[in-house]
């Protein structure tokens, strides 16, 4: 029998049993102080260990994973990152507090960056900063969690969930977290199951654990049947993963022969290495808020990133969204500051329309991308049909700059992402060149329930008959008008919720990378004739 079962957050999809290895915190750790030349010589010996760890590390990974640990390795080799916390001890400061302090100083630099992707590396520092002290306070002979072990943890640093084995088992579950960081991510491309944002109670989990990733949930100390259910459970899942991979090069048909088109998601430059862009019909949702939410005023910079995305699709359709910064998205000196309900507050177009010098540079990055390839431009949480037009009128504009220079551009398609539940309902009176339905914020919208709380999970469900109905009435919308409609948002990618997205018309989805192959297999597994039979 189970004893307990504690909610969290889904944050990647399997079931896993194990003993809980509770990752120890840093914070309260505490050692005492040598002499100076005591001091220099145990941060010199930590700072040694770390290296050799994260060399070690190195050899085993691949892609994505070894790029992000060759970067702390780089920093670990180089002198300067040590050099100012010896110049702290000489002035008297024990070892772990000059580390610290050396590092704070590095982190903040990282943090202040133009550039997005050092601002990025910022938890990379973080993250060798912690590995040193973990050697210092003698923490770190725990060791990696043994293979097949649950790790419990607050949070948990991506090269600590490089260091595991996950290929023998395993799962993941933390206090605090959240799905779309950076390690959840990693976990979801690895197909290790991961429960976040547990909250306190991740203090109390001690023995046996079983972790349903797809869930949500914690089971503590469940009996021999559920044990061996869950495993069954996740050989078959491993296998099933392995199966899906094997055909992801090739186009999704369902049983009875219809083709479903599987883009991609981007965020971020790692997933493009995520997955081969064969494999996918193009990118349904760039998110530029994460790739060049820094660089608002600097139409080059966007233009590189754009070019970026355009060339790794090698042709294939790339949908690029216009910023959609607040609610959850903050960007400080362009989001409102202290809104009552950010959610319903200024954000994505409603924002950009208020700022139309950042969003004519936006636009003017986007339509000399345009000229690489097949470019869609896609407006995020627009209500009203009349911001679609403020918008092109904008994008107008700027194409007609564009041609009084000699700077190389071309019109971009343009479209909606349609999330606001008014403007799904009045889908058909949108102009736009095509809808892309965001289900993470349409629900959300929908069922009043906060994407992000736990609390309320269980209502923001995309299943809801209300949802759905919205969903097919914008299919419908789309067919009338003439123009396509995917589905962009995290219900696209789960296997429990494709078959009624298909059922409610929509024919193309877009996924994270780590996610496409399962997508695929799930399509292939659908009879779409049989689906609309269905009560
Ligand atoms: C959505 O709302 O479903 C969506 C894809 O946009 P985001 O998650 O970036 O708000
Ligand atoms: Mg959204």
């Amino acid at each position: 029998m189970v004893e307990r079962c504690i909610r969290g957050r889904a944050a990647s999809e399997g079931v896993a049993v194990g003993p809980a290895v509770i990752l120890r915190a840093l914070e309260g750790a505490s050692r005492a102080k040598g002499s100076l030349a005591e001091e220099h010589a145990t941060l010199a010996a930590a700072v040694a260990r770390a290296r050799g760890e994260v060399a070690e590390l190195i050899g085993t990974l691949e892609g994505d994973a070894a790029e992000l640990i060759g970067f702390q390795l780089a920093l670990l080799e180089d002198d300067a990152l040590t050099e100012s916390a010896y110049a702290h001890i000489e002035s008297g400061v024990a070892a772990e507090a000059a580390w610290r302090a050396a590092m704070a100083a590095e982190i903040a630099g990282y943090e202040a960056a133009d550039d997005e992707y050092f601002r990025a590396r910022a938890s990379d520092l973080a993250d060798i900063r912690d590995r040193v002290l973990r050697h210092l306070f003698g923490l770190a002979d725990d060791g990696p969690a043994p293979a097949g072990a649950i790790v419990v943890a607050r949070d948990l640093a991506p090269s600590a969930f490089l260091s595991v084995d996950w290929t023998k088992g395993g799962g993941i579950v933390l206090g605090d977290g959240s799905p779309t960081s950076h390690v959840a991510m990693l976990a979801r491309g690895r197909g290790v199951p991961m429960v976040v944002g547990l909250g306190p109670a991740w203090e109390t989990l001690s023995g046996l654990l079983l972790v349903d990733g797809g869930a949500g949930l914690v089971e503590i100390g469940p009996d021999a049947e559920r044990v061996a259910r869950a495993r069954a459970q996740a050989a078959t899942l491993v296998q099933r993963r392995a199966d899906a991979m094997a055909h992801q090069l090739e186009p999704a048909l369902t049983r009875d022969g219809t083709r479903i088109s599987v883009l991609v998601n981007i965020s971020g430059p790692a997933d493009m290495t995520a997955l081969p862009a064969a494999a996918c019909d193009g990118i349904g949702l760039a998110r530029t808020e994460f790739l060049t939410g820094n660089l608002l005023g600097d139409e080059e910079a966007q233009y590189q990133a754009y070019a970026e995305l355009m060339r790794w699709a090698d042709g294939r359709p790339v949908t690029i969204r216009t910023l959609d910064a607040g609610g959850d998205k903050p960007i400080p000196g362009y989001t409102v500051d202290g809104e009552s309900n950010p959610f319903l507050g200024l954000r994505g177009i409603r924002l950009s329309l208020r700022h139309p010098g950042i969003f004519r540079v936006q636009l003017r990055a986007l339509a000399r991308a345009a000229v690489l390839g097949s470019l869609k431009v896609m407006l995020p949480m627009v209500t009203n049909a009349r911001e679609l037009e403020e918008a092109r009128a904008h994008l107008r504009a700027v194409l007609a700059e564009l041609d009084d220079s000699s700077i190389a551009f071309a019109e971009p398609a343009f479209g909606i992402m349609v999330e606001v539940p008014a403007a799904a309902l009045a889908a058909q009176d949108f102009a736009a060149d095509f809808f892309s339905i965001g289900t993470n914020d349409l629900t959300q919208y929908a069922t009043a329930a906060s994407r992000d709380g736990a609390e309320v999970a269980d209502y923001a469900d995309v299943l809801h008959p209300g949802v759905l109905a919205m969903i097919a009435h914008v299919a419908r919308a789309g067919r009338a008008r003439g123009v396509d409609v995917s589905i962009c948002g995290d219900a696209a990618g789960d296997a429990r919720a494709i078959p009624a997205l298909l059922k409610a018309g929509v024919r193309a989805l877009s996924v994270s990378p780590g996610l496409l192959p399962m997508v695929k297999a799930a399509i292939r597994g659908l009879d779409l004739a049989a689906l609309a039979e269905d009560a």
